[in-house]
């Protein structure tokens, strides 16, 4: 058993990491990536609403090992489909691929991962999203690990969730059902994908975490910031289900095109 406290961090958000020396990306085929490589929640209403993307396809990749589980995945599939407007339907494609044989990942380490193997960017009518499933942990954990990070939205499609890290905290006496934190992580990020909170999706009444930029401040939200309180893992060990999105995360959701 681990009775050490572990601060979650769901979802640090980098804003506007490594965007710019990818404007006016192409690749071989002449597909713009630049598109899918702006800052987290600057897609947010084309992914809630089908005014311009009338379709979804979300790419789940991860390292041999560290497969999310279907149930997760099913999870987050329903997530997405209560919230957003996709009348041509949200497509999941997940496939493995060998590990980068790192122990520490930066999120610059994160979006070159990214770059080497990604398949879909957006095209005329789909929104692509890429959902990426580490080995190793994020170089943000702290050094004697009282602090992990799970997962992190980085760009305006694009989150990591660190598997290895989560299958560490999960699944043992005192954890939470790996399933459930999965999905409670996934969710999360896809929330910052959405613009949540105040980012991108603009609050239609102030319910931003004045403590914690970019989180709301309902702690049984899904988007609440749950690491300096001493709330962590062993508080989402009795969880029955992943927290879900509070009525002033969801009208912001709304206000923005989504449902
Ligand atoms: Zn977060
Ligand atoms: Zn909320």
């Amino acid at each position: 058993m681990k009775y050490k406290i572990v601060l979650l961090m769901l979802g640090m958000i980098l804003l506007n990491a490594c965007s710019t020396d990818d404007a006016l990306t192409t690749d071989d085929n002449g597909v713009n990536q630049s598109a899918n490589r702006q800052s987290t929640g600057k897609s947010a209403k084309d992914l809630l609403s089908a005014d311009k993307y009338t379709s979804m396809i979300l790419e789940i990749v991860y390292v041999e090992g560290f497969e999310p589980s279907q149930s997760s995945i099913n999870n987050l599939k329903s997530f997405i489909e209560k919230r957003t407007f996709k009348p041509q339907g949200i497509v999941i494609e997940k496939r493995a691929i060998p590990s980068p044989n790192k122990t520490k990942y930066s999120i610059n380490d994160i979006s070159e991962i990214e770059k080497k193997h990604r398949k879909y960017y957006n095209t005329d009518n789909r929104i692509a999203v890429w959902a990426y499933f580490s080995d190793g942990k994020s170089d943000k954990d702290s050094a004697a690990d009282e602090t992990v990070v799970l997962g992190t939205a980085y760009w305006n499609t694009s989150f990591v969730i660190f598997q290895e890290t989560l299958n560490n905290y999960s699944n043992s006496p005192l954890e939470p059902n790996r399933s459930l934190l999965e999905t409670t992580v996934m969710t999360h990020e896809f929330g910052h994908i959405f613009g949540l909170t105040n980012l991108g999706s603009p609050m239609q009444t102030n319910h931003e975490d004045g403590a914690h930029a970019k989180h709301c401040n309902n702690k049984d939200c899904l988007m609440f910031w749950k690491s300096e309180s001493g709330a962590g893992i062993l508080d989402m060990a009795n969880m029955s289900a992943a927290p879900s999105l509070d009525a002033n995360c969801m009208a912001d959701l709304r206000a923005n095109g989504g449902k």
